[in-house]
């Protein structure tokens, strides 16, 4: 692909894009505008993150699977991004005694989700999108006003009061959104916001004697039913751990205050812990306890000239590590469209929001099994049991039994398809499986008939 801006060959340079939020999906889709000749401008609350301080707390790994790579891969950016990537194969999983268990992901154990910071592929994006000569990025720019039917927009900056207009102003200024806000004030937009009771809170195993304390290549869980922990690993060897937890009532975050108490836990629930994470107690106690949830909203446009992409539109609670791969995924289907409908953002945006509905409500349902499916249900036989004949099926039947996990983290299939298949795919099976035991009752009866000359 050219890594020129398409300016002129569609007859679109004259169109301004302003870009609300220059986080994960605002860059990609920066980059992605510019190269169609849009004349893009990014406007982003925060600092700029390649000269500041990542928050304390937040800076979150990332699973990125094939859905995110396609897009990167599209615009030739996977080997800059994947160059600070850690591919893991499969779970480890710790129970409270004994040894770790790994569980592959895939059948023949080769297949990877990539372990990278938030904070790194953000870097990547933003260097990548102002790179190109019509991108302008402006920090500390909040929004907190946006006159939809002109794209007229105001910011708080440190300097005061600022404002622009845009031709189309997309937001991608995630879960919180203040586009999406601004279409709720000014046109039909409703909302939901479901929040989860659990939310996350940021640990740190560090490098020890500057080796990896656990194994590398593997996502690792700590699966305690009320509770679940899951550790990434970084490039400095070290790993990022996630406790989730309810933020309210006796069995939460706010139950233990004291360094005391803190330890006591960790020593009765995540005993490997303790040894792994030194600096547990200072974590615990300074690290902000994030929310989670699922955004639903609708429509994700108004007047052919804002949209909304990414969280902004639908952000999901993040089990099937999904969410970024999903938004990346956006910025793919929207440049199809604009490629479909020549650049018509009138047209282009209800498509988008027609083509991807379905999916996101899909990969949203699903993203809520998997936590039951990590906190609660891969430490037990029966699901390790049930993994195992998966696999083997997968083996079995190649191309046509594929595992729900396998279609959704390396494979670009539509989600809602994905869950379309997979119930297909579980009525088959069931079928089989009551046939078998048809097949086994009619021979002992028969046996039985036999023995006893009836
Ligand atoms: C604990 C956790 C783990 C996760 N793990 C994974 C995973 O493994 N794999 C995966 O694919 N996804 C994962 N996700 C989800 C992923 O982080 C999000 O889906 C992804 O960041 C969404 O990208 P976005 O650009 O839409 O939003 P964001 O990344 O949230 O970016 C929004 C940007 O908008 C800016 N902004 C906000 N308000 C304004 C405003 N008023 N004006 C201007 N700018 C504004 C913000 O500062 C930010 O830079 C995880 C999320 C969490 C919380």
């Amino acid at each position: 692909m050219t890594t020129e801006p398409r300016a002129g060959e569609s007859g679109t340079a004259a169109k301004n894009v302003a870009v609300v939020g220059a986080g994960l999906a605002g860059s990609l889709l920066a980059c992605y505008l510019a190269r169609r000749g849009y004349t893009v401008t990014m406007y982003e609350r925060r600092p700029d993150p390649r000269t500041g301080k990542v928050e304390r707390g937040r800076s979150i790994n990332l699973a990125l699977s094939e859905r995110g790579l396609d897009a990167l891969r599209r615009i030739d950016l996977d080997h800059s991004v994947m160059a600070d990537a850690l591919p893991m194969r499969g779970r480890m999983i710790h129970p409270v005694e004994g040894e770790p268990g790994f569980q592959p992901y895939s059948s023949d154990g080769e297949r990877a989700i990539n372990s990278i910071s938030r904070g790194a592929l953000n870097n990547a994006l933003l260097e990548a999108a102002t790179a190109l000569p019509n991108v302008t990025a402006h920090f500390d720019h909040r929004l907190t006003g946006l006159d939809p039917k002109t794209g007229e927009m105001r910011f708080d900056t440190p300097h005061g009061a600022a404002e622009a207009q845009a031709d189309v102003v997309i937001g991608t200024d995630g879960f919180s959104s203040a586009v999406r806000g601004q279409l709720l004030a000014h046109t039909g937009l409703t909302e939901s916001l479901d929040f989860l009771e659990h939310g996350y809170k940021e640990l740190t195993i560090p490098a020890r004697d500057g080796e990896f304390a656990m194994d590398p290549g593997a996502l690792h869980i700590w699966p305690r039913g009320a509770s679940m922990m899951i550790a990434l690993p970084n490039p400095d060897r070290s790993f990022t751990c996630t406790l989730f937890w309810p933020t309210g009532g006796t069995n939460a975050f706010a139950s233990l205050s004291s360094p005391a108490a803190i330890e006591k836990h960790f020593a009765q629930v995540y005993p490997d812990v303790i040894e792994l994470a030194p600096n547990l107690v200072d974590d615990y106690l300074h690290n902000p306890v994030g929310v989670l949830g699922t955004v639903r909203c609708s429509p994700w446009h108004a007047y052919g000239r804002v949209g909304l992409l990414g969280d902004a539109a639908h952000a999901i609670v993040p089990f099937y590590g999904q969410g970024a791969n999903c938004a990346f995924e956006d910025v793919v289907e929207l440049d199809r469209i604009l490629d479909e409908t020549g650049d018509d953002w009138d047209r282009a945006l209800p498509e988008f929001e027609a083509r991807r509905r379905a999916n996101t409500e899909a990969i949203a349902q699903m993203a809520l099994e998997n936590f039951v499916e990590m906190r609660d249900k891969v430490a037990s036989p029966v699901f390790q049991a049930q993994k195992k004949v998966e696999h083997a099926l997968e083996r079995a039947l190649p191309g046509r039994y594929v595992s729900r996990y396998e279609l959704v983290s390396f494979s670009t299939t539509p989600y809602a398809q994905v869950q379309q298949r997979v119930r297909r795919q579980q009525r088959l099976l069931g079928a089989a499986a009551g046939a078998v035991v048809l097949a086994v009752g009619a021979l002992a009866a028969f046996a039985f008939r036999k023995g006893t000359g009836a």
